[in-house]
C-alpha cells in the first residue's frame, strides 16, 4: 500500500550505466525521478507477478518514454500470461509507442547479457510468479608473475593471445590460461524473490548470494493467516541455509509501522539483514555499503 512514506515494489538495479528494473508498482516513474534515475537508461523490466503492486507502473513509464520520443527497444520479461497481459495494456488509451517492445515470457530461464546473466526462478503466490538472479560474470585473476616464471617463460605478448585463446601452446608445451592467473574472483550474485510463500526454489537458486532480497510480509505465521506470503523468521532461515551474506526483508504489511517492523525482526532473526526505506541505495562489493537518496 502506497503512503506518505513508501511506495509500492520497485528495485532498480545500476550496473555499468545500465538500470535494470525488477517489478514495477505504480508510481514508480515518479520514485525514478526522486531518484534521479533516468528512464531512458531502462532496457530491461523483469516483472514477478501480475498483482497491481508490481506492475501497474509500466504504463505511465512507456508513455512517458514515447512522449520523450524514444527509440530505443524496451524488453518486458515476466510469467506465463505476461505476453497477453502487456498486449491488453497496450491496448488502453489513446497513444502509439515510438518504441518496440519486446516482451519475453519465462519459465525458468537463464539469460545471458554482457557481463552478466538473470536467471529466473519459479515461487509459490497463488498466481504465476517468479523470482530472479542477478549473477555477474566471474572475473579471471590477473597474470600472476612468479607462476609464469615457474613455468620458465617470460612476460611477452603470447600473455595477449592466451587472454583470447583461454589456451595455447609455447614450445610444444600447452599453456592454459588458470596456470599462469591468479584465483578469479566471484562476480556478485543478488537475489529477488519477488512474493511467495516459503518454497525450495528460493533457497536453491539463493546458494552464497551477495545479497538477497526475500518478500517478508508478515512478521508471523498468525498474521499470515492463508495469504500466500513469507514471514520474517522464513525469509531468515532461508537466507541462513543458503549462505546469503545479507538479507533484505522486503514488501512489509501496512500493519505494521516500520519501527515495530523493526523490532520484531530484530527479536526474530539472527541473520544479517536490513530493512530498506524508498531511495535507500546499497553498494555491492566487499564490504555491502547502505546510503540513501533522500
Ligand atoms: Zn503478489
Ligand atoms: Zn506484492
Amino acid at each position: 500500500m502506497p503512503n506518505k512514506e513508501r511506495n509500492v515494489p520497485s528495485i532498480a538495479l545500476r550496473y555499468n550505466g545500465e538500470i535494470i528494473l525488477w517489478d514495477i508498482g505504480e508510481g514508480t516513474l515518479r520514485q525514478l525521478n526522486i531518484a534521479k534515475l533516468s528512464p531512458m537508461k531502462i532496457e530491461k523490466i523483469f516483472i514477478t507477478h501480475f498483482h497491481g503492486d508490481h506492475y501497474l507502473g509500466l504504463m505511465s513509464l512507456i508513455q512517458t518514454m514515447t512522449l520523450w520520443n524514444r527509440e530505443k527497444p524496451l524488453h518486458v520479461y515476466g510469467p506465463k500470461y505476461t505476453f497477453e497481459f502487456i498486449q491488453n495494456y497496450l491496448k488502453s488509451g489513446f497513444f502509439r509507442p515510438s518504441f518496440d517492445i519486446h516482451v519475453h515470457e519465462l519459465g525458468e530461464a537463464r539469460l545471458k547479457f554482457g557481463d552478466y546473466e538473470i536467471w529466473s526462478f519459479k515461487v509459490e503466490h497463488g498466481v504465476p510468479a517468479l523470482g530472479y538472479v542477478f549473477k555477474e560474470k566471474d572475473k579471471r585473476g590477473s597474470f600472476d608473475l612468479d607462476k609464469i616464471r615457474e613455468l620458465g617463460l617470460k612476460p611477452g605478448p603470447w600473455m595477449k593471445e592466451l587472454e583470447t585463446k583461454g589456451k595455447i601452446e609455447i614450445d610444444g608445451k600447452v599453456i592454459h590460461l588458470e596456470d599462469v592467473t591468479g584465483s578469479p574472483k566471484r562476480g556478485a550474485k543478488v537475489v529477488y524473490t519477488g512474493d511467495t510463500e516459503p518454497c525450495e526454489r528460493v533457497k536453491l537458486f539463493s546458494e552464497k548470494a551477495d545479497v538477497l532480497i526475500h518478500e517478508a510480509t508478515y512478521l508471523s505465521e498468525e498474521d499470515r493467516g492463508e495469504s500466500y506470503h513469507s514471514t520474517v523468521p522464513e525469509a531468515c532461515e532461508v537466507a541462513k541455509k543458503a549462505k546469503a551474506k545479507l538479507l533484505v526483508l522486503f514488501h512489509r504489511a501496512p500493519r505494521y509501522t516500520y519501527e515495530e517492523y523493526k523490532q520484531g525482526a530484530e527479536k526474530l532473526c539472527r541473520h544479517r539483514f536490513i530493512i530498506p526505506k524508498d531511495f535507500d541505495v546499497l553498494r555491492i562489493g566487499e564490504e555491502h555499503e547502505l546510503s540513501s537518496l533522500r
